[in-house]
């Protein structure tokens, strides 16, 4: 897993803690496993067997995203649990949090969106973006000339505009622009870690 701002450009950025820099968010993961199956779980790299409730007098297994820790991706799990990307689909809100800045990695529960990274306030409320990617669709949004215009796909994924086009008319005005655009760019350079 490589640890840079670039690389995971896509991926969930949230406030570190300790430098409130920006920190990549890799969420605790579970997948239920049947009664009977302990041991088929019992050894496997990165994944730990939680005390968690589940259903049918089953278990939880964990898997930790800490940094180093075995990719779930193109791994197959024993027995009839099939690929293990799947598999561990239950997201907790419990998180891996690496910082980007001052390598702090730290492990608990966020809430979000309020601890996004890319956040800028405009007259008392937040703009968001979840990712540093994001974030850059949100400045050249604003900062373009359509910004009155609700786009129909996103720039960056060019998929159907999902946040895009949810963004509140407070922060779209004249008057709003040049100043969200100014802090947008402060973040994305402090995020640049
Ligand atoms: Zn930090």
């Amino acid at each position: 897993m490589r640890l840079d701002a670039f690389s995971r450009a896509n991926d969930l950025t949230l406030v570190c803690a300790a430098c409130r820099g920006p920190a990549l968010a890799d969420f605790v993961r579970y997948c239920p496993v049947r009664a009977g199956d302990e041991a088929l779980f019992r050894d496997l790299p990165g994944i730990t067997i939680s005390r968690r409730p589940a259903p049918d007098d089953g278990f939880m297994a964990c898997y930790r995203p800490v940094p180093g820790a075995p990719d779930l991706r193109d791994r197959v799990l024993p027995g009839t649990y099939g690929y293990a990307d799947r598999a561990f689909s239950l997201h907790s809100s419990d998180a891996v949090l690496t910082c980007l800045r001052c390598g702090t990695v730290q492990t608990r529960a966020v809430s979000l969106p309020e601890e996004y990274f890319y956040q800028v306030e405009y007259r008392g409320k937040p703009l968001r973006a979840g990712s540093r990617a994001q974030a850059q669709d949100l400045l050249a949004f604003i900062d373009g000339n359509d910004r009155r215009r609700k786009p129909w796909k996103d720039y960056t994924t060019q998929q159907g505009a999902s946040f895009l086009s949810r963004i509140p008319t407070h922060f779209l005005t004249a008057k709003a622009r040049d100043i969200i655009v100014k802090r947008l760019r402060n973040r994305l350079d402090e995020g640049a870690a």
